[in-house]
């Protein structure tokens, strides 16, 4: 699948920016943290704009990614290192560092947009990122993405993603015989009748996918 295609050119990119920028004390524990997060898209952006363009040369290792607040697609989050903290505004396309702990924030106007009067009332909330709770990866928290068409939360799936709920039966659309039933076929053949499929599956009302239809035992995914 070409999305899983470019999370792993990223994973090994980052693995890459790791050994030759971080100091060979920390390189383990970043390699760890990395692993951590090696399916999550939107934490792989954020390490991969902290090791290619750190704004000084500390060669440190990220040791924490926190959450600190959500609006809309983008994400505030707190990244530590042994002696350093910074912000970030982070989607699962890019990620922008915005700020440092003890140093002026370039665009201090971002805090107002997640509901902070200014900088000021933002780091009196968060003098540290000790009380923050950790960002969890998307593979132990069963998010954002579809696991196996990677559609975000809200989306329609890639046509053919066995994840997919069929709006006739409840059932499994790519297994159940709706698809045909409707269609008055016995099996799709060409283009034309996926395009219809397409067609009456919106006119029916598709499901787009949610949390909840992350499949709990691996072995559900097995085919
Ligand atoms: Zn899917
Ligand atoms: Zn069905």
């Amino acid at each position: 699948m070409r999305l899983s295609k470019k999370i792993e050119g990223i994973v090994r990119e980052i693995e890459l920016f790791i050994q030759y920028g971080v100091q060979e004390s920390e390189q383990q524990g970043a390699i760890t943290l990395l692993q951590r997060y090696q399916n999550d898209a939107l934490a792989l952006q954020l390490m991969r704009s902290f090791y290619t363009s750190l704004p000084e040369i500390h060669e440190e290792a990220i040791g924490r990614i926190v959450f600190i607040s959500k609006k809309n697609d983008i994400f505030l989050l707190g990244l530590s290192t042994a002696r350093h903290a910074y912000l970030y505004l982070a989607t699962d396309q890019k990620a922008l560092l915005f700020g440092q702990y003890g140093q002026e924030v370039s665009d201090p106007e971002i805090f107002t947009l997640f509901g902070y009067l200014d900088a000021q009332d933002f780091f009196e909330k968060y003098p540290t990122f000790i009380d923050c709770e950790e960002y969890e990866p998307v593979s132990a928290s069963g998010s954002r993405f579809c696991p196996v068409c990677l559609a975000a939360v809200g989306e329609y799936h890639l046509l053919g993603c066995p994840v997919e709920i069929c709006p006739w039966c409840d059932g499994q659309l790519s297994r159940c015989g709706c698809r045909f039933e409707q269609l008055g076929v016995d099996a799709l053949e060409d283009e034309e009748e996926l395009e219809e499929l397409e067609r009456i599956l919106e006119e029916k009302g598709r499901i787009p996918y949610a949390k909840e239809q992350r499949p709990s035992y691996p072995s559900a995914m097995d085919e």
